[in-house]
């Protein structure tokens, strides 16, 4: 049966990030020849709404009101309920990220609809969706048809693989002015912490230090692996812990769950909560002295030896075949 699937579109500097589009592939495996419309909350949408067309949305509402800027759980949860309530959509997809999180239980809670989160995969079975998503932190999947009517699901970054834009394809924009009121919380400040620009949790390469890497100034070596790579750096809880990086930064349980093509640890035991956070990883690169740490069990090339030895000549043969 046809199901008319909606993407919230999250943008990030005016620029949809790349867990929408992944969205929107998402939706195109499950639509079964129904409509594929996304929502933009955006008050300059222009060169959103014609990407988001290209990347397959045949309708792209953009909602407006000028508490929508910056975001709040609140005014969004506003708008977004009485968006749905208009469109009525079977599906609605949502990336999996610090916003994504936060604003969909709301959504779902206001509405009474089902949710599922952090998807990792998504097919129809006999015209019901099949969501797939990780339990036990990581150590087996789950397969959920839906029970409601309507659903609302959270999409891990960078599972879903992107499909190709048609830079042909055009979409009806239909403005949608939302009516917030009675808020009760205001931003006044946002405090953004300094980043390397790549963005970890949608970073195609990253390179992890752990206790390992024995201090701050131990991260240098990965950072220029990173940098020379187009990579992020990344880290375990323990050398979070111990001060040598900021928390921003560690992967796992309780930390960031990262899905790169290339993912090097260097210098982790490979605890499950540290996996747990990067076992999807497509290739896992291990470095550590130790020729029994259980990182060794999950990764696909690994390294015994010490990574300040090891991490340098990384660095030198990428140089010389990247340039
Ligand atoms: P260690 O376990 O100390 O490992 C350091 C490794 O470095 C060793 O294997 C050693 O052989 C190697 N090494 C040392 N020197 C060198 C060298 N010069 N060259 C190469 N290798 C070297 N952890 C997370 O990472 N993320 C989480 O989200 C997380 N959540 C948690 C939640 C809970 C509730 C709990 C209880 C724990 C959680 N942890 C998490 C902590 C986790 O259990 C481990 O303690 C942590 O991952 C260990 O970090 P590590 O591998 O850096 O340190």
């Amino acid at each position: 049966m046809s199901k008319k699937i909606l993407v919230f579109a999250e943008t990030r500097e005016g620029n949809v990030r790349k867990v929408s589009y992944e969205c929107l592939s998402a939706a195109h495996r499950i639509a079964e020849g129904g409509e594929i419309v996304a929502a933009v909350f955006d008050s300059n949408p222009s060169q959103q709404v014609t990407s988001l067309a290209q990347y397959g949305a045949s309708q792209v509402y953009v909602v407006s009101n000028n508490q929508l800027d910056p975001y709040t759980a609140e005014a969004y949860t506003q708008a977004f309920t009485q968006l749905l309530s208009a469109v009525q959509p079977d599906v609605i997809l949502i990336g999996h990220t610090a916003l994504g999180k936060d604003l969909a239980p709301r959504v779902a809670a206001r509405l009474g609809l089902g949710l599922v989160s952090d998807v990792t995969d998504i097919s129809v079975d006999d015209g019901e969706v099949v969501f797939t998503r990780p339990i036990y932190a990581g150590k087996a999947f789950q397969k959920k048809k839906s029970v409601e009517n309507t659903i609302l699901a959270t999409i891990r970054p960078n599972n879903i693989p992107m499909q190709e834009a048609d830079v042909h394809r055009m979409a009806n924009q239909v403005d949608f002015a939302a009516d917030i009121r009675d808020l009760k919380t205001t931003i006044k400040e946002i405090v953004r912490k300094a980043a390397n620009g790549v963005d970890l949790a949608e970073a195609k390469v990253v390179v992890s230090g752990g206790r390992g890497v024995k201090s701050a100034e131990g991260f240098d070596p990965l950072r220029e692996l990173a940098e020379v790579l187009g990579g992020a750096v990344g880290a375990s809880r323990g050398a979070c812990d111990a001060e040598y990086c900021d928390y921003s930064l560690q992967i796992g349980q309780t930390g960031k769950v990262v899905t790169p093509d290339l993912y090097i640890a260097c210098g982790i035991s490979g605890a499950i909560q540290h996996v747990a956070g990067m076992s999807n990883a497509k290739v896992i690169v291990a470095i550590n002295k130790d020729p029994e740490a259980p990182i060794f069990k999950i990764a696909d090339y690994g390294i015994v030896g010490d990574l300040f030895e090891v991490i340098p000549l990384l660095t030198e043969e990428f140089k010389n075949m990247l340039n």
